[in-house]
């Protein structure tokens, strides 16, 4: 699909997504669509919202989305609404339902929701292990994540098996057309770093249903897991750099730091051969001290790698020790995401090439919609 046109005047849709995705939201009603994300692996705090067609993910509950000027109307009985800023109307929104799989639970009476839930309008998404070694100290835990956190509240559980992974998946393909999946997961101790729950975890989903799937964790000590965990039904793999200037990563993941970049860029190597060119990806966070040209550089390496460089604004979620940190602007990410939707372009490694997981889903970044905009 390609953006539409914004009259004159009026931003560009990906412009539009842009300064949604850094200023957030206040929505006039909080209870429209699915419910809203807090807590968990990856960004959070934020809700699908489908803007002029597009669904994205835009922060709800960050503290620059309580003072945002950017007020999202209750939806009409047509389920359509404006996304307005002082009174102008900006752009269309409408809210993905909530999916009915959310209804049901298992034998032993845990609803599905807390199994996984779904993000954007088709993916469905679970963090396969809600617990990680880097987690437990404030010494090493990622400064921006919340996985403790929807745990905590009582909101999912910690281990999901792959027998219940199973059941949900089958049950949101078959009631709500969900069209792929991601696996995340905390990191485990252990050297295969959480490789190994989620080959097994793919290989019973991929038992009872024919979904793609993206696994996502970091790079295994062993890169036969590439191999073991393709063959166990995993279609696309992320391994996520988050953060790309050395100085960056360890101020704001100290812990996972220690695996250097070098080792990142080796398990690229290994992998693209496994799962195929564009079919690995990493997710990059905009915002947190990488400059524009950092993170344009690294792209270009990730590119002639096969590896496609999902670049996303930064959320500062609350509860996390990054919660005051600011947002990027949107023109600090229109200043990435529009020469890297270029170099996307001309290598040919699009979004819509991927089979499975957050590249291909799109929502948390502008970037998608920069690659149709470039085309249009
Ligand atoms: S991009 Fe990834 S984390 Fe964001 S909504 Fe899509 S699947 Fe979820």
């Amino acid at each position: 699909m390609n953006s539409p046109a914004a009259p004159a005047g009026r931003p560009s849709t990906e412009q539009l997504i842009n300064e949604l995705q850094s200023s957030g939201v206040r929505l006039i009603d909080p209870k429209a669509g699915v419910e809203s994300r807090r807590g968990g692996a990856g960004p959070s705090d934020h809700k699908a919202i489908t803007v002029n067609g597009i669904t994205v993910m835009v922060p709800v509950h960050t503290a620059p989305a309580f003072d945002s000027p950017y007020v999202a109307e209750a939806p009409d009985a047509t389920g359509r609404g404006r996304i307005l800023r002082d009174g102008i109307a900006l752009g269309t929104i409408s809210f993905p339902q909530r999916p009915r799989f959310y209804d049901l639970s298992t034998a032993d009476g845990i609803p599905y929701w807390k199994i996984a839930v779904l993000h954007g309008n088709d993916v469905l998404a679970t963090t396969v292990l809600q617990s990680c070694i880097r987690y437990r100290s404030r010494t090493k835990t990622c400064q921006f994540c919340a996985i403790g956190q929807s745990l905590a509240a009582g909101r999912t559980i910690e281990r999901k098996t792959p027998a219940q992974l199973a059941a949900v998946a089958k049950a949101a393909v078959e009631l709500d057309g969900v069209r792929h999946m991601v696996m995340t997961t905390g990191t485990p101790a252990g050297g295969d770093r959480g490789a190994a729950i989620l080959a097994d975890s793919a290989s019973a989903i991929k038992a009872v249903v024919d979904l793609p799937i993206q696994g996502q964790c970091e790079p295994p000590d062993d890169d036969a897991w590439f191999a073991r965990m393709h063959d166990a039904g995993i279609d696309t793999l992320g391994m996520h750099l988050e953060a790309v200037t050395p100085s960056v990563r360890a101020r704001i993941m100290p812990g996972k730091a220690t695996v250097p970049l070098a080792r990142y860029l080796d398990a690229f190597a290994a992998a693209v051969p496994v799962f195929g060119r564009g079919q690995v990806s990493t997710y990059i966070l905009a915002g947190l001290g990488d400059s524009a040209a950092a993170i344009l550089d690294i792209a270009g390496t990730l590119i002639e790698l096969g590896v496609y460089p999902f670049v996303v604004p930064f959320v500062p979620i609350s509860g996390t020790p990054l919660e005051g940190h600011p947002a990027p602007t949107a023109a600090f990410m229109h200043a990435i995401l529009a020469p890297l939707a270029a170099m996307l372009r001309r290598a040919d490694l699009l979004a819509a090439g991927i089979k499975a997981g957050c590249g291909k889903c799109g929502a948390c970044s502008a970037l998608s919609t920069h690659e149709r905009a470039d085309v249009a």
